[in-house]
């Protein structure tokens, strides 16, 4: 096995059982290793750490596989991918809906891999070098261990860049699946396009959210920003809202947004979509003296890093004042932000200085996250993204 040595100290992150070694932390790296392929860690004094997947394009140089002295072929990936199906059947994320995230890279354990579920068709991106390698593989051992047949390849996320990996789009088993296609969470149904759709086609991660949020919609004038295929916006109107304005950039999302009104039977006469940039849009709200009872904030990644952190937090701060001002009192506020670069801790220190700034009073009833088909490792707390606030201004 090809040995990577660290600089003496830099084993901490992985006695702690952090999986990245950054490039800054090695002493030597043996010569001619493949991208993607398998090599051991070792301290400075020569003992086994980790076994890792090779990156030589990338900061992030290593992404451990395993803690234990073990092979890592396919036996050893067939075991972490039966760990991840168990662990959704034992949340039980199936009762909910036919559509949910499989294997969480990371955070279980498969540093690179992601696999979405959208009824009988899984939907794969591979985004480390290592994951690369094994691909084939894991594509062979994802069919065996669901009884599916087909998987599309979905690669096209920008952080393939930084692994020198170029992006790739396409069938990888079986036969080509719909374009769209429907999937149900809860009792509602939605249209997904797994081919040019956002991340894998759909946003998973806010199944339970959007449930909340048909829950606190009853009888409510619904404002709902950045709405894309209408997540929100259907589970509102599903809600019994009054009324719902829907607002995204993209045409094609809200052209989506309205099929999936109507795919449920819901009474399209209280919504209205309207194309546009949600900055510029809230501003002209305001100015218009527009208010709602109730308004989602669901942002796309303003921060994919703390580096970015700043800029962000001014976006957020923008919007969520805003938002603040046109409620009217008493109404809700439901404001996310999926922003890696921002914690939890920071997001609401932002959405407060909005408050105070919108010169209004605000009590939070409730934090969100991500759903259980969306771990997050106690080792890796980077798989801990998505954060919501639920406000209520006085
Ligand atoms: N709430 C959605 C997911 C939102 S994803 C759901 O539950 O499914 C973020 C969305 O914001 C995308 O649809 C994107 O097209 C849109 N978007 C990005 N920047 C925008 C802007 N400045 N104004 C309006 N929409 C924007």
């Amino acid at each position: 096995m090809p040995q990577i040595r660290l600089k003496p100290g830099r084993e901490k992150s992985l006695l702690r059982r952090h999986l990245w070694i950054f490039s800054g932390a090695i002493h030597r790296a043996d010569g001619n290793i493949a991208s993607g392929s398998t090599v051991d860690l070792v301290s400075a004094g020569g003992h086994f750490l980790a076994r890792a997947s090779y990156s030589p394009a990338s900061q992030i140089r290593a992404r451990v596989w395993t803690f234990d002295e073990e092979s890592v072929d396919s036996e050893f990936f067939r075991k972490r991918i039966r760990s991840a199906i168990d662990m959704r059947r034992r949340s039980n994320v199936e009762g909910q809906s036919n559509a949910y995230r499989l294997i969480y890279a990371e955070a279980d354990s498969l540093p690179g891999l992601i696999v979405d579920r959208y009824d009988d068709v899984l939907v794969l991106q591979s985004l480390t070098a290592g994951s690369e390698y094994w691909k084939q593989t894991l594509a062979d051992l994802l069919l065996e261990e669901t009884g599916l047949a087909v998987i599309y390849e979905r690669s096209d996320a920008d952080v393939r860049e930084l692994e020198g990996l170029s992006p790739k789009v396409g069938l990888l088993r079986g036969e080509t699946p719909p374009f769209p296609m429907t999937i149900h969470e809860h009792d509602l149904k939605f249209l997904v396009n797994l081919q040019s759709g956002h991340k894998t086609g759909f946003y998973l991660d806010q199944r339970r959210n959007r449930l909340r949020v048909r829950e606190l919609a009853k009888d409510r004038d619904v404002l709902d920003c950045f709405c894309y295929t209408g997540g929100f916006t259907v589970n509102a109107l599903a809600g019994g809202a009054q009324s719902v304005l829907s607002v995204d950039s993209s045409a094609e999302a809200l052209a989506l947004c309205k099929e999936n009104i109507t795919l449920n039977s819901l009474p399209a006469g209280r919504h209205t979509a309207l194309e546009g940039d949600v900055f510029q849009l809230l501003r002209k709200f305001r100015d218009e003296n527009r208010s709602f009872d109730l308004i989602i904030l669901d942002p796309p990644k303003f921060a994919p890093t703390a580096a970015h952190a700043e800029k962000a937090a001014r976006a957020y701060k923008d919007i969520n004042l805003l938002a603040f001002k046109l409620l009217r009192p008493g109404g809700v506020l439901v404001t996310f932000s999926c922003s890696g670069g921002v914690d939890s801790a920071l997001f609401q220190k932002i959405v407060a200085g909005s408050a105070l700034d919108a010169e209004v009073e605000a009590q939070i009833v409730e934090w969100l996250s991500q759903g259980a088909d969306h771990p997050v490792s106690l080792h890796f707390p980077e798989s801990a993204y998505l954060k919501g606030l639920v406000c209520i201004k006085k």
